[in-house]
């Protein structure tokens, strides 16, 4: 009887981790996606310059208001009170490279400007409310052109009206929901690090936590020896879908 008891509760255990994985998985949050642009690649061009560059869009103005607030490069407010997040899209979070460019980029193109949004009909909101839609300036969908710029990476959930992968250019990022694992092929393990001797420009990422660090960082002193993956550059450490330690800023 205990035994079988015992079963019912890892069982339940096992549902509970396994629906809040689904859901982590579902959410529309951040990857630690990144990029270089430099905000100032835009500093000397108009909105109508930048607009100029794309075809009208085949998305519908389902409703207009003015964009009150940019709060990233994915994410702006509206007077008619409604929170947007860019659907099938993902720029880089506060504190992040690429976080400023992305968000100028849309303060240009929306701010204080009477905005488009063509609401995703398959999904009309995100968890944290906000919804989820192709934003429409003078006709051009904003969704593709940070997607085209590689200021965002594609971020596709179904169920969604939408398919990102169409607006794709040469520069974009696909998202990598999946979190690291362990046994990566490009990771090696501490004891193959002898090799490198140079302690330059190295990092090391944990694991079991999905962030990355500078190798001087105090949190990889405190790192299991087990847990910690060994990259030669900050891009390898993107690349594999880790996140930047929010105290070193890798
Ligand atoms: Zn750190």
């Amino acid at each position: 009887m205990t035994i079988a008891k015992k079963h019912i509760f890892s069982l339940i255990l096992i549902l509970i981790l396994a629906i809040g994985a689904i859901s982590i998985a579902n959410a529309y949050t951040g990857t630690g996606f990144s990029h270089n642009i430099p905000s100032s690649k835009y500093y000397d061009m108009s909105a109508s310059d930048i607009l100029s560059q794309y075809p009208d869009t085949e998305c519908h103005v389902e409703e207009s208001a003015v964009c009150t607030q940019v709060v990233d490069g994915d994410t702006i407010y509206l007077d008619n009170g409604k929170k947007i997040r860019f659907v099938g899209v993902n720029t880089p979070e506060r504190g992040v490279e690429g976080y400023i460019a992305s968000k100028n980029f849309v303060q240009k193109l929306c701010l204080n400007k009477k905005v488009g949004i063509d609401i995703d009909d398959r999904k009309h909101n995100d968890k944290y409310g906000r919804t989820l839609a192709v934003v429409i300036v003078d006709g051009k969908n904003v969704n593709e052109m940070l997607l085209k710029e590689g200021l965002a990476e594609i971020m596709y959930m179904p169920p969604s009206e939408f398919y990102p992968y169409n607006w794709a250019g040469s520069n974009t990022h696909v998202a990598d929901t999946h979190s690291p694992s362990s046994s990566s092929s490009n990771s090696y393990s501490s004891d193959t690090s002898s090799s490198s001797s140079s302690g330059s420009g190295s990092y090391v990422a944990n694991a079991n936590t999905g962030k990355f660090h500078v190798a001087s960082c105090g949190s990889v002193s405190k790192m299991s020896e087990k847990n910690k993956v060994f990259l030669s550059s900050r891009d390898e450490a993107i690349n594999q879908g880790y996140e930047p330690c929010k105290r070193c800023n890798p």
